[in-house]
């Protein structure tokens, strides 16, 4: 297999060579055209002359005589006739006289103008051209005189010049395609580097970048390259981070169940102290449980593609609310409802109800005991607009834009405790987002968070 580069320069000296090839034909052809005209036009300006001497009445012995002088001192040949028949005579190649001097030509004669010809003569193995002049006496051809002049040809006209143009040429093809090779070289070497970074990367060296050079199709595209591999090293990097973190996650809940389920088996624990041990067991599993069904959360709305439907906003948040009572009776905190029955918005039913429960469920967990907490749900032009107020301990402002991250918790050991893996707002943020809305979240320490959840309503 040839290189590219290798072939655009094949390309580009066939091009070259036809070019010059084309150039030495066109020239060839200009310069034996000027020169053959040149020629035909110093023939005809002998024949005027000649003609201009012929004073009417038969051609004189003399006149032809005198016409014949000329050959002493011109390059052609002139002669001058009483009858074109005679020329054969004159002549050391063989005339046609027929074809030479035809109707037509006879009629143009007539009229007392030149008639011209050339053609290839196999006895002096080039061209001749010729000049036939009248010498016309009222309307009556008297005598003609004929001019011939054997061409030279190109190659003899200008023997060391064409062989100069030919040197030349073939130098400068010579020299251009050095050029062009170094210059693709050039060209192509980003290509080349490309390539081995490409490589690098399917190995998963995900650190390669390449230079980039120019500013051209191919600097763009190492551009895009280095952008690529930053967004494929960031992605690995996020997959290790959340492996780890996954990892860490459980491996708390685990080492718990196994020290207490070994305490219980080896008897190290009797009476109440095992029924509290077995409290623990149970919570743990919960966490794990809990984190588990958070995780296969995060990855099934990520692969998925949901569908839209229209839901009535207010049941769905009820729905959820519901489900949540029991947890927050056990902190006396009640949950005031100030909603709008008439909002129908675009959703899917468990997503959105997933939605209400993780912001609910947060502000349960994170008030106090004995607190209120309200949602409400409105109406703004195209928008519903579902509101989580609750008066509990707040978020840190520094910690306010993180956390929506995954396994972002505020206060690690409190969260710990608490039951969450730092999931619940990462997942809400994604569903919001698979319902074209918006997610923000304000908060004050000791006074409490405003959870605000934007969800375009279905359009007539
Ligand atoms: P978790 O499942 O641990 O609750 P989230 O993603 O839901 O995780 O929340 C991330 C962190 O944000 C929580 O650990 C908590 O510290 C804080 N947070 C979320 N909601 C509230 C709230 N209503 N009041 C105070 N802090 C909150």
């Amino acid at each position: 297999m040839k290189k590219l580069s290798t072939k655009i320069w094949i390309l580009i000296v066939a091009y070259l060579g036809l070019t010059i090839a084309f150039m030495y034909v066109f020239a060839d052809f200009l310069y034996e055209q000027l020169y053959v005209e040149d020629t035909k036009e110093s023939m005809i300006e002998i024949g005027e002359k000649l003609q201009s001497m012929y004073r009417g009445g038969k051609v004189t012995d003399e006149y032809v005589e005198s016409v014949e002088n000329i050959n002493t001192y011109s390059n052609f040949n002139v002669f001058a006739v009483r009858n074109p028949r005679e020329l054969s005579a004159c002549v050391p190649f063989e005339i046609d006289y027929n074809a030479l001097i035809g109707p037509d030509e006879r009629r143009i004669l007539l009229k007392g103008e030149a008639v011209s010809k050339i053609g290839y003569e196999e006895r002096f193995q080039r061209q001749v051209v010729s000049v036939i002049m009248p010498l016309t006496d009222q309307e009556r051809l008297e005598g003609i005189i004929y001019i011939y002049y054997p061409l030279a040809k190109i190659t003899e006209l200008a023997k060391l010049e064409v062989l100069t143009f030919i040197g030349g040429a073939i130098l400068f093809a010579l020299i251009l395609a050095i050029f062009v090779y170094k210059s693709l070289q050039r060209i192509m070497r980003p290509l080349n580097d490309l390539q081995f970074a490409v490589e690098q990367i399917s190995e998963g060296d995900y650190g390669t970048r390449v230079k980039v050079v120019s500013k051209d199709e191919i600097g763009k595209l190492s551009e895009a390259f280095n952008n690529m591999a930053e967004a494929i090293q960031r992605e690995d990097e996020n997959q290790k981070t959340f492996l780890a973190t996954v990892s860490h996650e459980l491996r708390t809940p685990i080492s718990y169940i196994k020290g207490y389920s070994e305490a219980i088996q080896n008897r190290y624990v009797e009476g109440k102290e095992r029924d509290e041990a077995m409290n623990l067991i149970l919570r743990e599993a919960s966490r794990m449980e809990r984190l588990t069904n958070e995780l296969l959360q995060l990855v099934r709305k990520e692969s998925q593609n949901i569908e839209l439907v229209p839901i009535v906003l207010s049941e769905t948040i009820r729905e959820a609310v519901k489900l949540l009572e029991s947890i927050a009776r056990e902190k006396n905190i009640s949950i005031q409802l100030s909603l709008d029955e008439n909002i129908i918005v675009q959703g899917d039913e468990e997503k959105l109800k997933q939605i209400f429960i993780n912001v609910i469920e947060n502000a349960i967990r994170y008030s106090n005991k004995d607190c209120n907490i309200t949602v409400r749900s409105e109406l703004s032009k195209s928008d519903a607009i579902i509101e989580i107020q609750d008066y509990g301990i707040g978020i840190p402002a520094e910690d306010l834009p993180h956390v929506t991250e995954r396994f972002f918790r505020v206060n690690k050991a409190r969260s710990r405790f608490d039951g969450g893996a730092g999931l619940g707002l990462s997942i809400v943020e994604k569903l919001v987002k698979q319902h074209n809305g918006s997610l923000s979240i304000e908060s004050k320490v000791g006074e409490g968070t405003l959870v605000t959840i934007t969800i375009p309503i279905l359009e007539e």
